[in-house]
């Protein structure tokens, strides 16, 4: 992947004092065999290559910083400004009026319901249109979705005019005081002169304020023909990148934006209709990089955990004095922040692990087990003999064993929670954060 050739790249500036235009060619080589290997148009990556070539021949390596740190830094910051240049905002327009076209399969449906859903809690009252009238099941899907959002839904079955459902739609907005529009397309595999047309007309009918180029993240080199053929024909506002929940490469983002100029505007981590956000540069760059979304790791754990909750359990570690009922707590914290998978997939290094769901099977259980002690049981956890492991294993429907492991996970912690209590503790967080 091109996370793991740039970090070989990298690596292989380790120990080199400092930055040399022969050392740096040697770098930046490998860094476009990467960009290139993770499907990046090899125009991209070339340009690309000679930008940061530029910016790091003749420049002095920094104090304190490694060659291979400077080097990340200025290919971060290139890629930030690539990615992020002529950025805009969603349109302000009301009512606004979204088109979503793209390939088949690329999300379109989908992220048509998850802006939908950003919409409304921005305010908006959205509509969802639907537009791809070739597959019944199309429709349907569409409809299910704007259900489970409570969002106004819009199709006519019997219609195969798509413009003039375009219109048509839009009068019931109007007549439901639906603010927010948005018209789901049919794709298909390939881009397909007729399909274009159509889109065309009912792009003409229904005049955008956006119009949204919906594409897989896993893209490889024709992402570039895919965004050119649909921009030249419906000149695109904005990229939805979906799919980056999976072992994407970003490759088709940079692609895309380099060659076509739209700017990518949101991106989807998931089937479900919250598993999406608004794109900021510096995240996909360092996603690219290989250094892990921790920002937006950070951010998510921010939202979801709360402060006071927090600081209580600062508290019981320094005093050492977490049970069960805190871990179970805690837990839940974690299981709030969204699916193992996606929280792996921010951490440096993780990201693209699969997980069999073990994980969140085995949290669970774990909860199922902790559920299944008396409150006392909880805030005392010696008390539990023989006699009573039994009893909340038949409770939680699992083996004995299952109950003994948990218990003695639960004693290494509380062991490291006394070391921290003590004098390791200090150097041992330092040494975490490092
Ligand atoms: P359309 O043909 O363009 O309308 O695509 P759909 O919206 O029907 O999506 C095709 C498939 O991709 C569905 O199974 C979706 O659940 C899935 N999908 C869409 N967006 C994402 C995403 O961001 N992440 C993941 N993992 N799957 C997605
Ligand atoms: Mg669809």
């Amino acid at each position: 992947s091109l996370t793991d050739k740039l970090s070989q790249a990298l690596r292989n500036l380790r120990g080199v004092g400092k930055l040399s235009e022969e050392n740096m060619a040697e770098a930046l080589k490998e860094v476009r065999a990467a960009l290139l290997g993770a499907d990046v148009h090899f125009k991209v990556a070339r340009e690309f290559v000679e930008r940061v070539q530029q910016q790091c021949v003749g420049r002095e390596v920094l104090k304190g910083v490694s060659p291979g740190q400077q080097i990340v830094k200025i290919i971060n910051d290139e890629l930030v400004r690539l990615l992020g240049e002529g950025a805009t905002e969603l349109s302000a327009a009301r009512p606004l009026r979204v088109l979503m076209v793209g390939l088949h399969g690329s999300g379109k449906t989908t992220s048509s319901a998850k802006l939908a859903k950003l919409l409304k809690k921005r305010g908006y009252r959205p509509m969802v249109v639907a537009c791809d009238i070739y597959r019944p099941a199309a429709i349907d899907q569409l409809e299910i979705l704007a259900k489970a959002e409570e969002v106004a839904f819009y199709a006519d079955r019997n219609s195969k005019d798509v413009p003039a459902i375009g219109a048509a739609a839009l009068e019931a907005a109007r007549e439901a005081t639906c603010d927010a529009i948005i018209f789901d397309t049919a794709g298909r595999l390939q881009i397909d002169e007729t399909l274009i047309d159509e889109v065309k007309k009912l792009r003409a009918r229904v005049q955008p304020d956006e119009v949204f180029l919906v594409a897989d993240g896993a893209l490889g080199q024709e992402a570039v023909n895919v965004a050119k053929a649909f921009n030249d024909a419906l000149q695109l506002t904005g990229l939805i990148l979906t799919k980056l929940d999976g072992d994407a490469r970003g490759g088709a983002a940079l692609s895309i934006k380099s060659i076509t100029g739209v700017p990518i505007k949101f991106v989807g981590t998931g089937e479900k209709t919250e598993n999406f956000e608004i794109f900021y540069p510096d995240r996909l760059a360092s996603r690219i990089l290989g250094m892990g979304d921790v920002v937006s790791l950070v951010e998510r754990a921010q939202e979801n955990i709360d402060q006071k909750e927090a600081e209580k359990m600062a508290e019981k570690l320094r005093k050492a004095d977490f049970n069960l009922e805190d871990f179970l707590g805690q837990m839940r914290q974690i299981k709030k922040m969204g699916s193992m998978e996606s929280i792996m997939g921010m951490l440096p290094g993780m990201n693209g692990v699969k997980l069999d769901g073990d994980a969140e099977k085995q949290m669970a259980r774990t909860e199922a087990i902790i559920l299944s002690m008396t409150p006392q049981e909880r805030r005392k956890p010696e008390l539990l003999n023989g006699s009573r492991r039994l009893r909340i294993a038949n409770g939680a429907g699992v083996k004995i064993i299952e109950v003994n492991q948990l218990m003695k996970q639960f004693q290494q912690m509380q062991k490291m929670m006394k070391m921290l209590k003590g004098g390791g503790g200090r150097k041992m967080m330092r040494q975490m954060q490092a």
